[in-house]
């Protein structure tokens, strides 16, 4: 009785904290324009007196067209220098009035170089409001989801100290760590996990992966959504279940841990979970040996209602795989981060994956758009107005520039927007690529999204021979002349069904043919370019680089596939791997009469 009335109150306090959240966004949402305003007075009277600010005159000024006058819209590279100041030792206030606690390692997509973004514990504070507001969201769409186990995979890496001592570490190492150490009051219900916190904190990612799956796999029918933050990272705890059911099945039927766990803490945390269950290893093991691995996921964990993983941008590649495995199950794309800034939020989680869009948060920073334009002979115009955030306009694309209380003042994010709607006042924004994630050889630059078009239209050439895309990447070969462009393709293909030379070289033409008229008029009238190129790589490899990654500091949760490499042990890695390369046979189509833009 007692039992059945303190679930009801926990059930109407629930209710009513979900309430007031969703409240509280209809009211920022509403109110975008007020509380951007309040949001820059704040950040400006707060900093006030910093180095950098008064560098640039701003003298205690608050105001938004002083501002926007006096401060420039800078790059990671401009403030890399006021950056390094503070992580060798200087003060905090070169940047930041509050003192600097820690640095995020961002993975910089573009370039494979971490960047140093600065945060303070009210930044982190204000982090995890905005991990609040998501469960309430989606509890409007799948209801529930309190009354079971999320599976959720988590890693964090070893943490290094800046010359000055302060830490630098991936923002959801940080994360993990301090919840881990906060004494709570109060336990979210829509956190129960899976994972054990010591198989999470654990550094080894074999042991952290093994441990994580073992315990999601114990839980089975208790578990209600799986997912990791973005999908790279979750085809990887997939193809970690293809190659250890057995150990695991083993483990579950006899209640022990394999011995490669070595670490005591993860050990402990286990033995706690996993006891003798041979009928859930029988069963586990029916399903993993069947042929097919198609609906793997809701086979195993027969509850699971969604697969919570951000599918959008260089992630969407992983659709048809997640679908394959998930047998289609909602792919929920639930937030927009990064390490500068919690961004944005998906009001419609259940949206196709093709058309999530993201709602900007108003509270959490001050956000500007620089309009951008990626169609070939426009140029930027000049000069640019940067724009706030009540003032976009629909269908239009920008790259989101922002002003953080954590010394960041219109820093360019590098990624490009497109206004999709609006929430309220608030515009709702597709993310479209990551900036400067281009291959050039000569005049011609391709994004990440027409290189991802055109690649998957060509891959579908593949479809008749049953063979299939699993991953790929590209690197602009100058080593040639002309350069030309490379791309690494990992496919999966059936030995009964050989795909003939020829096809390969229809999927070179067909890449060519679907890329833009300045690329296609380097490679016809100024054979600046030569032909393109597909280097057919093992399987494994893409992992093999992902875990080359790993091992030179990437998060494996924040690891996301460059869509474009550039260093050369990276390339060396890929050539190595090469079991077959094709060339396009043919110059693509191009018609005279589209001149490219021309500066001079
Ligand atoms: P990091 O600072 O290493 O966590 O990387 C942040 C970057 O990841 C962002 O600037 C985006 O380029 C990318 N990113 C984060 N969230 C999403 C999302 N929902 N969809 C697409 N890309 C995202």
């Amino acid at each position: 009785m007692t039992d059945a009335l303190e679930s009801s109150s926990d059930e109407r306090n629930l209710e009513e904290s979900n309430n007031r959240i969703l409240q509280f966004i209809e009211d920022v949402t509403t109110n975008a324009g007020q509380v951007q305003e309040r949001v820059l007075k704040a950040i400006l009277s707060g900093n006030a007196g910093v180095e950098y600010l008064l560098r640039h005159g701003l003298n205690g000024s608050t105001d938004r067209e002083t501002f926007k006058k006096l401060i420039p819209v800078v790059t990671y590279e401009d403030v890399k220098p006021d950056i390094n100041r503070v992580a060798n030792g200087e003060p905090s206030s070169i940047i930041c009035s509050t003192p600097i606690s820690e640095f995020f390692t961002s993975s910089g997509t573009s370039k494979g170089e971490n960047k140093l973004i600065p945060t303070t514990e009210e930044e982190l504070e204000r982090k995890s409001l905005y991990s609040s507001l998501l469960m309430p969201v989606i509890n409007q769409f799948v209801p529930d989801l309190h009354k079971g186990k999320t599976m959720y995979f988590l890693f964090v890496r070893e943490e290094a100290k800046t010359p000055g001592g302060l830490l630098a570490r991936p923002v959801l190492t940080s994360l993990q760590k301090r919840s881990y150490f906060k004494k709570r009051t109060y336990t979210n219900p829509y956190t129960d996990c899976t994972s054990p916190r010591e198989t999470i904190l654990c550094t080894d990612s074999f042991q952290s992966m093994y441990s994580q799956m073992l315990c999601g796999l114990w839980y089975g029918d208790q578990v209600l959504r799986v997912g990791t933050m973005f999908a790279s990272a979750f085809i990887r705890a997939i193809h970690f279940l293809e190659k250890h059911w057995r150990l695991l099945c083993h483990d579950i039927r006899t209640g022990t841990l394999n011995p490669r766990i070595t670490d005591p803490s993860v050990r402990e945390a286990v033995a706690r979970i996993v006891k003798p269950n041979p009928d859930l290893a029988e069963f586990i093991e029916k399903e993993c040996n069947k042929e097919s691995w198609k609906g793997i996921i809701p086979r195993i964990w027969r509850n699971t209602k969604y697969i919570d993983v951000v599918v959008t941008g260089a992630m969407s590649q992983y659709i048809p795989t997640l679908n394959y495995f998930g047998n289609d199950l909602p792919l929920v794309s639930t937030s927009y981060v990064s390490s500068e800034c919690c961004f944005a939020i998906n009001l419609n989680p259940l949206s196709k994956p093709t058309e999530v869009a993201y709602t900007i948060i108003p509270t959490m920073a001050y956000f500007e758009f620089l309009p951008v334009s990626r169609e070939i002979g426009v140029p930027e115009p000049n000069p640019v107005e940067v724009l706030d955030l009540v003032d976009v306009k629909l269908g239009q694309e920008y790259e989101v520039v922002v002003t953080t209380y954590a010394g960041l003042y219109r820093y360019r994010v590098g990624d490009i927007l497109r206004v999709a709607g609006f929430k309220n006042n608030t515009p709702q924004f597709n993310f479209v690529c990551r900036k400067n994630v281009a291959l050039s050889i000569d005049a011609d630059k391709t994004d990440e999204v027409e290189l991802h078009n055109a690649v998957k239209n060509a891959s579908n050439i593949l479809l008749p021979f049953d063979a299939s895309l699993i991953e790929y990447t590209s690197h602009a070969n100058t080593s040639t002349i002309p350069g030309h462009y490379v791309l690494y393709w990992e496919i999966t293909q059936s030995s009964e069904n050989p795909i003939p030379r020829y096809i390969f070289e229809d999927c070179c033409f067909a890449v060519e043919e679907s890329l833009n008229s300045v690329y296609r008029e380097c490679r016809v009238s100024d054979k600046s370019i030569g032909p393109l190129e597909i280097r057919i790589v093992e399987n494994g490899t893409f992992d093999k680089m992902m875990d080359y990654a790993i091992a030179s500091g990437s998060s494996i949760s924040q690891y996301k596939p460059p869509r474009c490499v550039t260093r050369a042990p990276i390339v060396e890695l890929l050539d190595s791997r090469v079991m077959s390369n094709y060339f396009s046979p043919k110059p693509p189509e191009w018609a005279p009469g589209h001149k490219h833009w021309n500066t001079n």
